[in-house]
């Protein structure tokens, strides 16, 4: 976007929001650490201070500090060694979840907030956070890899994403969706439903790679709006507002996107 001018620095410096990027040194495949400097970007056209801490691994964080999290995708070696740390954080984590607190988690991030992924081809345990499990493909399924425009209660616009997973994942009980794959090519979750990601609470999972809020600038948007709410009410504050932005230039990289794929 080219940003509004930002606001007056108010007379009081106010306390920064925080966003912690976990592990961002084992999960980051096609960038996904860009949809931080997204959301960092976007409370700073509005003049809303922001620090984002990068919790690398063996590193720890205090999650009662902070407004959102992200977790990105990686590989299988490092998903694993992501996903023994966050493991160790499960509590804390399902705590700051069931606390309404706002996460994006991408693939690898995604599926490890489940009860089950699969790990190369073992089946290991997940968080259990969101009621879901990633199981196998059937024997002749390869792995999912497209781009896809997907419907999202989260946006008016079509959502543009692009997966590429060997996972299946199976929504349970509670979850919804993150959107339903609208385009003739991606998948999303599995073979069968044309769901893709999750939504519980403030969370959004998604197989979305890369950059994903660069081009869906409504969905980085309503976790901003959540992140600010839940801070509101922690802090005994009025709600900030979130001021638009000039999305031309999202939202024109997104038409290209969804007119070659419709
Ligand atoms: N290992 C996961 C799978 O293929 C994907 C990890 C990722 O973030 N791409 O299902």
């Amino acid at each position: 976007a080219a940003g509004a001018a930002p606001s007056e620095p108010p007379a009081e410096a106010a306390a920064p929001v925080v966003i912690a990027h976990l592990l961002p040194d084992l999960l980051n495949l096609y960038g996904d650490g860009g949809n931080v400097r997204i959301l960092e970007q976007r409370l700073r056209w509005r003049g809303i201070p922001v620090e984002v801490r990068r919790v690398g691994h063996g590193e720890s964080i205090d999650l009662s500090q902070v407004d959102l999290v992200f977790l990105g995708g990686g590989p299988d070696r490092e998903q694993k060694l992501a996903s023994e740390q966050l493991l160790a954080m499960k509590g804390d984590l399902a705590a700051y979840v069931e606390g309404d607190g706002p996460l994006l988690a991408i693939c690898g991030g995604y599926q490890i907030l489940g009860r089950q992924w699969l790990w190369g081809d073992e089946l290991v345990e997940g968080l259990g956070i969101l009621d879901m499990e990633t199981r196998r493909p059937g024997t002749s399924a390869d792995r999912l890899i497209d781009n896809m425009v997907l419907e999202s209660p989260l946006a008016s616009h079509p959502v543009v994403g692009y997966e590429n997973h060997a996972g299946r994942t199976y929504l349970g009980e509670g979850v919804e969706g993150f959107g339903r794959v609208v385009s003739s090519c991606g998948r999303g979750n599995n073979d069968d439903d044309r769901v893709e990601g999750a939504r519980y609470k403030n969370v959004v999972g998604t197989y979305s790679h890369g950059p994903l809020l660069s081009k869906n600038p409504e969905v980085a948007d309503w976790l901003l709006a959540r992140a600010l709410e839940r801070r509101a009410t922690r802090m005994e504050e009025a709600v900030p507002a979130l001021a638009p932005l000039d999305n031309r230039a999202e939202l024109a990289a997104n038409e290209v996107m969804t007119k070659r794929l419709s």
